[in-house]
């Protein structure tokens, strides 16, 4: 069955923050190529990397800070502020899916680097409302799964889901003069990832991190548990769509999955 009002859903891989300054970028085009075809959402929910955290939260202020979750960058970045609306009912409608888990309905964070430096692009005009769920670090992939599942009435109800973070997440072996061929255990992990998706194996993607190709391709489990509660998303019917499915300087999977990507406007 299909379902002509579902909200796509969207994992985006994201790259340094200095995506924010360069608009020549493939990611960012990509990106605001597929702001641009996405059906209007009333409100955007974020999972991100970056707030990875103990317990669940979700931003619940009326005007979200930009934080500026990184160092050593230019002046001109800690500048940047994506000034969006909040949305408390939004932050209270995803407390009462995800209960009976406890929420907090926080004022303590705002929208991090992983978040904002797409939806910059994405939502260029900073007028949909953005609310943050934390990645609560005491759970496993399969607690992350089941939290990702009780979001998918928000499809329904004209939010769009955002998840953003890495499939391949390493800088240990990221190589900045961007001339690396890519790593094949990291490829190998990806491509892993990318055929669950499109088989709809959601136990592979729950299990991804247990991979002993998982040890060098996300060594950490934060940039990867987004692409969890995206998967958590995809209905029966739904085809994954891959959009720059590269991975940087063989340490950054850049790869974005849209589900729901018929309902993109040509
Ligand atoms: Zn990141």
């Amino acid at each position: 069955m299909s379902h002509p009002d579902r909200m796509p859903a969207v994992f985006f891989g994201h790259g340094s923050p200095m995506t924010a300054f360069e608009p020549d970028n493939p990611y960012v085009a990509a990106w605001r190529d597929l702001g641009r075809r996405l059906p209007r959402p009333k409100a955007i929910l974020v999972i991100s990397g970056h707030w990875y955290a103990p317990g669940v939260a979700v931003t619940a202020m009326d005007r979200p800070p930009t934080i500026h979750d990184f160092y050593g960058f230019p002046e001109q970045l800690y500048r940047f502020r994506y000034e969006v609306p909040g949305s408390p009912r939004l932050a209270a409608r995803a407390a009462e899916l995800l209960a009976p888990v406890q929420v907090a309905q926080t004022d303590r964070w705002g929208l991090d680097h992983g978040a904002w430096t797409v939806l910059m692009h994405a939502f260029p005009d900073a007028d949909v409302p953005v609310v943050q769920l934390s990645l609560d670090r005491r759970l496993t992939p399969a607690e992350h799964y089941a939290l990702g599942a009780r979001l998918k009435p928000l499809r329904d109800e004209g939010v769009l889901v955002m998840g953003t973070g890495n499939i391949v997440h390493n800088l240990r072996i990221y190589d900045r003069s961007g001339q690396a061929p890519p790593n094949p255990v990291a490829e190998g992990f990806r491509r892993k990832v990318t055929a669950a998706f499109r088989e709809h194996d959601h136990a592979a993607l729950i299990g991804a991190l247990d991979d002993p190709d998982a040890r060098l391709a996300a060594p950490t489990p934060d940039h990867f548990l987004p692409v969890l509660y995206v998967a958590a998303l995809q209905g029966e019917d739904e085809s994954p769509q891959f959009i720059t499915e590269v991975t940087e300087g063989g340490g950054v999977d850049m790869t974005t999955v849209v589900l729901g990507a018929e309902r993109l406007a040509a």
